[in-house]
């Protein structure tokens, strides 16, 4: 019998938004398992901490027993050897994603041989769509929702207006 095909989503899916979950729905149309593994990277400040993207990811995609939400830290190859999977899946916008994305399957490749880089092309509503662009417009009340899942536009309404009572508040104290 065929080994089952598990590949790793790895990203920062801080937070996820429908361009990644395009990805997830297609990548299940292709490997046996998909693990998307949110990346615990401390270089990077995020907007929401660890526990909570990951719960954002739970949240969005539901529960399907050929998908898995989990967390990693440290390099991607280890994650990738420890759970036994060959194959990286990363989505592809612009070209600006290329190089970046060049670099880093080429290291991952070098790392070990075995493991393969996969990219599906964005679907074309989602060609410019990354967190930070959404994190940019909610940061001014924008409205996000048609650029990500209800879960996360709620987190997003309520972190902002976090922040802005905390603004707000300092303001008062001067
Ligand atoms: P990272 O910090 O690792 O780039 P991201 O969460 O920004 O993590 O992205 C994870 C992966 O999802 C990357 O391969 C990225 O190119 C891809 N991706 C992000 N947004 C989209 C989108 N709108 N369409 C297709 N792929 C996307």
């Amino acid at each position: 019998m065929n080994q089952p095909r598990i590949a790793v989503y790895p990203g920062s899916f801080d937070p996820i938004t429908l361009g990644h979950l395009d990805i997830i729905t297609r990548g299940l149309e292709i490997f046996d398992h998909l693990i998307v593994a949110v990346a615990n990277n401390d270089e990077k400040t995020p907007l929401f901490n660890i526990d909570e993207r990951l719960e954002l990811v739970r949240q969005t995609v539901g529960s399907n027993p050929r998908l898995e939400v989990d967390t990693f830290n440290g390099l991607l190859i280890d994650y990738i050897r420890h759970r036994r999977a060959h194959i990286i899946l990363r989505g592809l916008r612009a070209v600006s994603d290329f190089e970046y994305e060049y670099q880093i399957a080429q290291t991952n490749h070098q790392l070990d041989k075995n493991t393969e880089t996969l990219f599906l092309m964005t679907s074309l509503p989602y060609a410019f769509l990354s967190s930070s662009v959404v994190k940019e417009v909610a940061s001014h009340g924008g409205n996000v929702d048609s650029f990500v899942p209800p879960p996360v536009q709620e987190a997003l309404r309520k972190k902002f207006a976090a922040r802005s009572d905390s603004w707000n508040n300092g303001i008062v104290r001067i």
